[in-house]
C-alpha cells in the first residue's frame, strides 16, 4: 500500500487505485467518475507538459479508455454548491439585515474538508458559522446515488462513484459517517491527480496523443463559475455571480471580479450588490484562516462572507497534485489555466447551467428544499 503525507499536516494519504481497478473489472458494477476542477490544470505536468497546460479533453479521453462507464465532472456539483450556498448566504444576510440577532455573519465556505476538520478541532464553538452546504465532491456522490442511479434503474450498491481529486483530505471526507447511507458511501473511492497519472501510465495510455473528448451528461455539464472553484477566491467569485443576480434580479454588469483574485494569503473586497455593499474576505492556508477566525471570535470581523481553503493557492496547490516543490510560479500558471477555462465556457454563471435547472425541476424542487437539505447539506462535530 502506498502512503504519503498531506501538506496540511492533518491527514495521511492511502492509495485506493487498487480498489478502483477492482471495481472497473467487476461486471456487476456500474462505475462512474467525477474530476475536480484543479485536476485539469495540473495533470499534464505528470506527462512532461508545461505547467498550466489545460488537459480537460485528454483527461476525459483517458478516463474513457480506462473503462469508466460515465465520465462526469465535479464542476456540475460545484454549480449545485453555488445554488445551495448562495441561497444560504442570501437567507442569512436578509435575516441579519432585518435585525435578527440569532443569525450570525460572516458565513464561511465549507467545501474544503481539511478546513472543516480544522475548525471542528480548533474552533468548535463557531460551528454554526460555516455554510452547511456539502462540498462539491459529496454533493456529486449524493446526486449520483439517488437521481442518477434512479435514471439508470440500478441500486445504489451497484453504482461505484470514483473521484479524481487534487486533494488528500478528500479521501478522508469520503469516509465521514454523515456521507453514507446504510454504510454505503456516497463516494466510494477518491484518488489523487498523481495517482491517476500513475494509473494512466500503468495502463500504457499515450496521454499526450489522446484526442480531446467531452464529458457525458447529465452530470458532466458545468459553467465557468464552477471551474474557478479550483483556485483561491474562485468559490466566493462564483457565489457572487449567482447571489448578485438572485438578489438584485438584474444581470451582472461584469463577470470577472479581479479584486477577488490573486495569491495574497488574506484578501478582501467589497462588492456592490446594487446599493448593498457586501464585504468579502478570502484566506488560503490555515495560518491565514486562523487570523480571520480570531477576528470573528473577538467580534472584530467586518465581513459578510469569507472563503477559506487550506492549501496555498487553493486546490491548484492541493496535496494530491503533481509536486511543485514550493514554486509559486507553477501555481500561478495553473491559476491562469483555471481562469482561461472559465473564459472558454459558453455559460459562466451556475444558476444558468441547464442541467442544474432540470435537476431542481425534476428532483430537488428548489434550493434549500427539504430534499436538497437532506441530500446536499451536512452537520459538523466537536472534535476537540
Ligand atoms: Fe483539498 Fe487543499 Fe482543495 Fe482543501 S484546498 S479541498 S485540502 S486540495
Amino acid at each position: 500500500q502506498c502512503v504519503a503525507v498531506c501538506p496540511t499536516g492533518a491527514l495521511t494519504e492511502v492509495d485506493e487505485t487498487g480498489k478502483v481497478i477492482r471495481a472497473l473489472s467487476d461486471p456487476s458494477k456500474t462505475v462512474i467518475v467525477q474530476t475536480a476542477p484543479a485536476v485539469r490544470a495540473a495533470l499534464g505536468e505528470e506527462f512532461d507538459m508545461e505547467a498550466g497546460t489545460l488537459v480537460t479533453g485528454k483527461l476525459v479521453a483517458a478516463l474513457r479508455r480506462l473503462g469508466f462507464d460515465h465520465i462526469f465532472d465535479t464542476d456540475f456539483a460545484a454549480d449545485l454548491t453555488i445554488m445551495e450556498e448562495g441561497t444560504e448566504l442570501l437567507n442569512r444576510l436578509g435575516k441579519h439585515l432585518a435585525g435578527d440577532k440569532d443569525v450570525k455573519l460572516p458565513i464561511l465556505t465549507s467545501c474544503c474538508p481539511a478546513w472543516v476538520k480544522f475548525f471542528e478541532h480548533q474552533f468548535p464553538e463557531m460551528m454554526d458559522i460555516p455554510s452547511t452546504a456539502r462540498s462539491p465532491q459529496q454533493m456529486f456522490g449524493a446526486i449520483a446515488k439517488t437521481y442518477f442511479a434512479d435514471k439508470l434503474g440500478i441500486k445504489r450498491e451497484d453504482l461505484v462513484v470514483v473521484s479524481i481529486m487534487p486533494c488528500v483530505a478528500k479521501k478522508y471526507e469520503c469516509g465521514r459517517d454523515e456521507f453514507k447511507t446504510n454504510d454505503n458511501p456516497d463516494v466510494d473511492h477518491a484518488i489523487t491527480t498523481r495517482e491517476l497519472a500513475a494509473l494512466i501510465k500503468l495502463s500504457n495510455i499515450d496521454f499526450k496523443s489522446l484526442p480531446n473528448e467531452d464529458f457525458d451528461n447529465p452530470l458532466g455539464e458545468s459553467t465557468g463559475a464552477a471551474v474557478i472553484f479550483g483556485t483561491t477566491g474562485g468559490v466566493i467569485e462564483a457565489a457572487v455571480r449567482t447571489a448578485y443576480e438572485v438578489h438584485t434580479k438584474k444581470e451582472l454588469p461584469r463577470l470577472d471580479f479581479e479584486e477577488l483574485r490573486g495569491m495574497e494569503g488574506i484578501r478582501e473586497a467589497t462588492i456592490d450588490f446594487d446599493g448593498l455593499p457586501i464585504k468579502i474576505g478570502i484566506a488560503h492556508g490555515l495560518g491565514n484562516a486562523r487570523k480571520l477566525l480570531e477576528d470573528i471570535q473577538a467580534g472584530k470581523s467586518k465581513f459578510h462572507a469569507i472563503e477559506i481553503m487550506s492549501c496555498p493557492g487553493g486546490c491548484i496547490g492541493g496535496g494530491g497534485q503533481p509536486y511543485h516543490h514550493g514554486n509559486v510560479e507553477v501555481l500561478k500558471k495553473r491559476q491562469v489555466a483555471i481562469y482561461q477555462e472559465d473564459k472558454n465556457k459558453a455559460i459562466r454563471k451556475s444558476h444558468e447551467n441547464p442541467h442544474i435547472v432540470k435537476l431542481y425541476e425534476e428532483f430537488l424542487g428548489e434550493p434549500m428544499s427539504e430534499k436538497a437539505h437532506h441530500l446536499l447539506h451536512t452537520s459538523y462535530f466537536d472534535r476537540t
